[in-house]
C-alpha cells in the first residue's frame, strides 16, 4: 500500500457507519494513487465520485476499520471498472479462428503473436498459424521466423514485396489448406497513429474477418497508452487489449483507463520478453497492483475469513471480568496459527487495534503445536481452573503430552503472566508487551 494511503487507513479507527469524513479523507488518497498509477484524471474523477457514493453510510464490517473497508470498495469496484472477471479468446464456431495484432511499433505485437500462439497451443490445443503481415519494419519477418522456429510453428510469409492484405488473405488460405485452426496475423505498427496505417489495418480486417482484433499496448507507455487505445478503437473496433511490459515498473493504471475509456475488455498481460511471459489478465490482481496493496487486502481477506470477530469480543470479555481459561488459550492459539502473527487477532480485538509494539509480536507455529499438546493433556476440569494445576498433575500432564515437565510449568507460568497481562491491556494499559506469551 503506497504510504500515504496506509497513513489516511491508520487515521481511521473507529467503528460503525462510514462517514463522509472518513471518506473524504481516503478519497484524497486514493486519488493520488491512482494518478501515481498513471490513471488518466478524468477516469480517475469519475471512479472516486462512484466509491464515494457507495461508501458513504456502508456499515463497517466488524473486523475491519472504516479506512480498510473503504479500501474495499475501492477495490471491488476497481475489479469491477476492469471487466470483473477473466475473459478469454472467442474462437470462431467455424475454423479457423483469425486473431488480428495491431498498434503502434514497438509495442509487443509480434512478440505477443508468438506468445499467444504458444498459449493456445498449450492451453486450448489449437494449432495455430503465425502470418507475417509486417512488411515495412526491416526484419519483421525475421523476427517472426525466428520466433516461430523457437515454438516450432509454422510461419506464412510472401515476403515484404505483396501487400499485407495479400499475404493476410493467402494466410487464412495456407491455414484451411494445412488444417490449421488459428491465424495470428503480425501487422505493421507507426510510431503514431496515422491515417495510412488505419487505412491498410481496415482492409486487412475487411478479408480476414478476424474473430479478434487484439489491440496491443505498452503499459509503460502510460498516459499516451490511452490516446492510442482510443483511435485504433475508433477506426478498428477492436475486440480485446493485451497489456504487454507489465513486468517494468509501472503500476499499470493505464489499464483502468484503457478499459474505461474504450470499454474493451484487457485479455492478456506480457510480463516478461520470454515467449510464456504471458498471462490472462485478471481485474483483481490488477486492481491490487494498481492500488499497490496485495498484503492489506490478503490481510484483509483474512480477517474476513479466519477471524470469529464475536470470539474476539468474548475473549476480551472474559479478558476484562479475568475468567480467561486454557481452552481460551487454546482456542486463540488455533486462531493464531490459522492467521499468522499475533499482532493479527489483537487488533481485532476491540480497542486495541493501535497499541505500540504490536509488530515485533511473532509466535513460531511449532511452539503453538507444543503448547496445544500441553492444553490438551489436561482434564476439562483443569482447563477451566488452572489453579487446581498441582505438582503432581503437572506431572501427569507431561507425561500424557510428551512433553518435559520444565516446558510444561514454563506454560503454565506463562498462561497465568498473560492473563495478567492481556488484563491489564484490556483495561488500557498497554505497558509489558513483550512479555505476552513469553516473547
Ligand atoms: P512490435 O513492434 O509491436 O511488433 O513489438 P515487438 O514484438 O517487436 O516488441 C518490441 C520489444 O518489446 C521487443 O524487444 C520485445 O522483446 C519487447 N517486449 C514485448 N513484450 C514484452 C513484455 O511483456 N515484457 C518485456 N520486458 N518486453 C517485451
Ligand atoms: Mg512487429
Amino acid at each position: 500500500l503506497t504510504e500515504r494511503l496506509q497513513n489516511a487507513m491508520t487515521k481511521l479507527r473507529r467503528k460503525g457507519k462510514v462517514s463522509e469524513a472518513d471518506v473524504r479523507e481516503m478519497m484524497r488518497e486514493v486519488r493520488l494513487a491512482l494518478l501515481e498509477a498513471d490513471v488518466n484524471f478524468k477516469v480517475v474523477k469519475e471512479f472516486v465520485n462512484k466509491v464515494s457514493e457507495r461508501a458513504i453510510g456502508t456499515e463497517v464490517l466488524d473486523s475491519l476499520s472504516p479506512g480498510q473497508q473503504i479500501i474495499k470498495i475501492v477495490n471491488d469496484e476497481l475489479t469491477e471498472l476492469m471487466g470483473g472477471e477473466t475473459a478469454t479468446i472467442n474462437y470462431s464456431v467455424k475454423p479457423p479462428t483469425v486473431v488480428m495484432m495491431v498498434g503502434l511499433q514497438g509495442a509487443g505485437k509480434t512478440t505477443t503473436a508468438g506468445k499467444i500462439a504458444n498459449y493456445v497451443r498449450k492451453n486450448d490445443n489449437k494449432r495455430p498459424l503465425l502470418v507475417a503481415a509486417d512488411i515495412y519494419r526491416p526484419a519483421a519477418i525475421q523476427q517472426l521466423q525466428t520466433i516461430g522456429n523457437q515454438l516450432d510453428m509454422p510461419v506464412f510469409t510472401l515476403g515484404d514485396q505483396v501487400s499485407p492484405v495479400e499475404i493476410a488473405q493467402k494466410g487464412i488460405e495456407e491455414a484451411v489448406r494445412t488444417g490449421r485452426d488459428l491465424v495470428l496475423i503480425d501487422t505493421a505498427g507507426r510510431l503514431h497513429v496515422d491515417e495510412n496505417l488505419m487505412t491498410e489495418l481496415s482492409d486487412i480486417k475487411k478479408i480476414a474477418e478476424p474473430s479478434e482484433i487484439f489491440l496491443v499496448v505498452d503499459a509503460m507507455t502510460g498516459q499516451d497508452a490511452v490516446n492510442v487505445a482510443k483511435s485504433f478503437n475508433e477506426q478498428l473496433d477492436v475486440t480485446g487489449v493485451v497489456l504487454t511490459k507489465l513486468d517494468g515498473d509501472t503500476r499499470g493504471g493505464a489499464a483502468l483507463s484503457i478499459r474505461s475509456v474504450t470499454g474493451k475488455p484487457i485479455k492478456f498481460v506480457g510480463q516478461g520478453e520470454k515467449l510464456d511471459a504471458l498471462e490472462p489478465f485478471h481485474p483483481d490482481r490488477m486492481a491490487n497492483r494498481i492500488l499497490g496493496m496485495g498484503d492489506m487486502l490478503t490481510l484483509i481477506e483474512k480477517a474476513q475469513q479466519d477471524i470469529d470477530e464475536k470470539k474476539a469480543e468474548e475473549m476480551a470479555e472474559k479478558l476484562r471480568d479475568n475468567s480467561f481459561d486454557f481452552n481460551d488459550f487454546i482456542d486463540q492459539m488455533d486462531q493464531v496459527s490459522n492467521m499468522g502473527p499475533l499482532e493479527d487477532i489483537i487488533k481485532m480485538i476491540p480497542g486495541m487495534n493501535n497499541m505500540p509494539g504490536l509488530d515485533q509480536l511473532q509466535i513460531d507455529p511449532k511452539d503453538t503445536a507444543r503448547m496445544k499438546a500441553i492444553v490438551l493433556s489436561m482434564t476439562p476440569k483443569e482447563r477451566e481452573n488452572p489453579d487446581i494445576i498441582s505438582q503432581s498433575r503437572r506431572k501427569r500432564i507431561a507425561k500424557g503430552s510428551g512433553r518435559p515437565l520444565v516446558e510444561v510449568n514454563r506454560l503454565i507460568k506463562q498462561f497465568n503472566e498473560s492473563k495478567k497481562m492481556m488484563n491489564k491491556m484490556s483495561n488500557g494499559n498497554f505497558q509489558g508487551m513483550d512479555n505476552l506469551f513469553g516473547n
